[in-house]
């Protein structure tokens, strides 16, 4: 019986030219391919060997091999759904662009372009000069570089301006970012010694004064992104710190984490600190990253005082920092968006995201939740909190609404994630939910195919 089935097993050559796995062979790398068939194959070669069948198709091994070319032909970074409700999500990918900047960086990636050419005279460019401009006129900076993210903007200025010599910070700003981005540690590495001054819940201008000598390069603010001190505390103003740094000549730079155009308070969300005000303070250099409140690709951005950013170009880090193409060509657009707040707002994916009315949340909800409820799939709407995220107003929830399934949570997640475009949410009061702040409507249809699998 059982060497009857083995002697069943259809031959690797043979089976790779079946017209009924034509269409797949066509997508695949021929390796791929002749891989799949054969795993396809070895896999009821076992279940033979395991006594757990006794008898097998030939559609079945081919079913088989059509889900084994499935997985190996996707990519390992793909693209997931976001069901978690925090919209800007470090482990998914921070923000998200519209369909035109895409298909404006198509053009570029397809075709070559003047990324260091100059058009106009013919020669050698900078790829620095297609933005500066636009990204100053916005933000009211005097000059602005790009370079790989916002550590490395830190790490550049540090080394430019403070190599050799103290950097003084308030002991309540040595901040540690996720991803190991740790204030001390940056500081080791770009050359400057630090001198913590102040407390951990107070620092005023005076400790910074009381502190300055010979060796001072860089009075250095630190903006506290994913975390809070309440109560009893005080920090020192950005202007009073760009009006000591005038009175004794010192550099003085802020590391404003998130770069925020936009006044969020006007959208009845918490005050963040604008890029515009940290310029208008005085403050010589600002860092932000471009893919947390910005909205944009992942990318720092320095902004400052134009003798000081020539001078940064100049550093033998930038080469090691320095952006791409793919970077530069989205970031222009994002830019691009930001000459009118209203247009931004409708463009920018999470700026969308973080200003959308609660009932608009809740009318995509019930949308999806019925749509669930045509194909038999138990669900409820739940109210919930989604999160900003990206280090920023860590203690800040928006109102949100939630589909909340029925059945054990753990397993759903699980069963949810497997799909084969991963839709990722999270576990509230022991029930799996999809938070529909973060859900797009184009995302609908593969929701409801994966509760139908999982489901029924
Ligand atoms: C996020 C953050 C960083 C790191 O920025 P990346 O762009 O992720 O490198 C540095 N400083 C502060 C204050 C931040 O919030």
């Amino acid at each position: 019986m059982e060497k009857n089935l083995f002697q069943k097993l259809p031959k690797v050559d043979i089976l790779m030219k079946s017209e009924k796995l034509e269409e797949i062979s066509k997508k695949m790398s021929y390796h791929n391919y002749y891989q799949a068939v054969k795993d396809g194959i070895e896999f009821f070669r076992n279940k033979i060997k395991n006594r757990e069948i006794t008898d097998f198709t030939e559609d079945e091994v081919i079913s088989k091999i059509k889900e084994i070319s499935g997985i190996k032909s996707r990519p390992n970074l793909r693209r997931v759904i976001n069901g978690t409700g925090t919209i800007i999500h470090t482990n998914l990918g921070r923000s998200i662009l519209n369909e035109k900047i895409t298909e404006d960086l198509g053009e570029i990636l397809l075709n070559y372009s003047n990324l260091e050419y100059d058009l106009e005279t013919g020669s050698r460019g900078s790829r620095y000069s297609h933005i500066e401009k636009l990204i100053c006129d916005i933000t009211g900076a005097e000059g602005a570089l790009i370079v790989n993210n916002n550590a490395a903007a830190v790490i550049l200025c540090l080394n430019e301006f403070a190599n050799g010599k103290n950097t003084i910070v308030s002991r309540g700003e040595l901040v540690e970012i996720g991803g190991s981005f740790r204030i001390p540690e940056i500081m080791k590495l770009a050359g400057t010694t630090l001198k913590e001054v102040g407390t951990t819940n107070k620092t005023h201008v005076f400790d910074y004064e009381d502190n300055i000598d010979e060796e001072t390069a860089v009075l250095l603010k630190v903006h506290t992104s994913n975390f809070k001190i309440i109560g009893f505390t005080e920090e020192a103003d950005k202007k009073d710190i760009a009006e000591l740094g005038k009175k004794y000549e010192i550099l003085t730079m802020e590391d404003l984490g998130s770069g925020v155009l936009v006044d969020f308070s006007k959208y009845g969300l918490p005050k963040e600190p604008t890029i515009q005000e940290s310029i208008k303070s005085g403050i010589d250099i600002v860092t932000v990253s471009g893919d947390k409140l910005l909205g944009g690709p992942q990318c720092g951005i320095i902004l400052g005082k134009k003798p000081l950013i020539e001078r940064l170009k100049k550093n033998q880090y930038l080469r090691a920092f320095r952006v791409n193409k793919i970077t530069i060509s989205i970031l222009e657009n994002i830019f691009q968006y930001y000459k009118d707040e209203r247009e931004a707002i409708k463009e920018i994916p999470i700026l969308n995201m973080i200003t959308e009315e609660k009932g608009k949340v809740l009318e995509r909800a019930e949308k999806l939740s019925a749509i669930l409820k045509e194909r038999n799939i138990e669900n409820s709407i739940i109210e919930t909190e989604s999160k900003i995220g990206g280090g920023s107003m860590p203690e800040e929830t928006v109102e949100s609404y939630a589909i909340c399934f029925t059945g054990d949570a753990v397993l759903l997640e699980k069963r949810f994630r497997g799909n084969d475009i991963p839709v990722i949410g999270r576990i509230k009061n022991d029930h799996f939910i999809l938070d529909a702040k973060t859900l797009r409507e184009k995302d609908f249809e593969e929701i409801t195919g994966a509760a139908e699998r999982i489901f029924l």
